[in-house]
């Protein structure tokens, strides 16, 4: 389900900066190689995670979901000068590919990026972060949110995506599917978070932003 007319689609991105020539590549070489090229997040939303990126001007960010690269080259674009990222997928079968990618980024040094499930490896995880991109399997969602508010500093930052799911969160509620009502659960658990202020945009399949008070 498309939210907005292609045509309106096209004219926000030629109004929108440009990708690199590795985002393009990575996007490229995504749709041609990689299964299930449509979880990219692609030109417009790119752009957006970066722009928010800039203006959190984010220390340590946490990613969970990272496919093949794009999302955390693009949040990775507006972090402090020290600034670290830790991101995590558990399809070992991609690692040889994003890592070649995060290599020749402008951020190698300063990407962490760790296989595995995330459910399992964020407890782990000393740090605290100011920005944390949701972006995994969607029936983790709650899980997620549980997981990483004890991680996350005050000011900081939750951006989950795909919290519209296509549109499928208006179902009624017995006929959701299984990730659907996990993604349902968790926009209204982060709704009904006292500790957190949030807004749903909704770009391209719908970004939770979620600021810890
Ligand atoms: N953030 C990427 C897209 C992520 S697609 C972008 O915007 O370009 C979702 C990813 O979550 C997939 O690569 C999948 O392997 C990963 N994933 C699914 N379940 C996971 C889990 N339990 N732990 C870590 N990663 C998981
Ligand atoms: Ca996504």
């Amino acid at each position: 389900m498309d939210f907005i007319a292609p045509e309106l689609d096209q004219y926000a991105c030629l109004h929108s900066d440009e990708e690199s020539e590795l985002l393009k590549r990575i996007n490229r070489e995504t749709h041609l190689k990689v299964l299930t090229p449509r979880m990219l997040s692609g030109h417009l939303q790119g752009r957006v995670l970066a722009m928010l990126s800039h203006m959190i001007k984010p220390r340590r960010i946490l990613e969970i979901g990272t496919y093949t690269g794009y999302s955390a080259l693009c949040i990775a674009e507006g972090m402090t000068a020290d600034g670290k990222i830790i991101t995590i997928d558990i399809n070992a079968e991609l690692e040889e590919r994003v890592r070649g990618y995060f290599a020749e980024s402008p951020y190698s040094g300063k990407i962490d990026f760790r296989v595995g499930n995330a459910v399992d490896l964020i407890p782990g995880i000393e740090e605290k972060f100011d920005l944390v991109f949701i972006d995994a399997d969607k029936i983790n969602y709650p899980a997620y949110f549980d997981l990483v508010m004890d991680k996350l500093n005050t000011g900081g930052f939750i951006i989950a995506d795909n919290v519209l799911w296509s549109g499928k969160v208006l179902m009624e509620e017995e006929l959701m599917d299984k990730d659907t009502k996990a993604i349902h659960e968790f926009n209204s658990k982060v709704q009904n978070d006292s500790r957190v202020e949030n807004v749903l945009f909704p770009i391209r399949d719908g970004l939770m932003i979620v600021r810890k008070k």
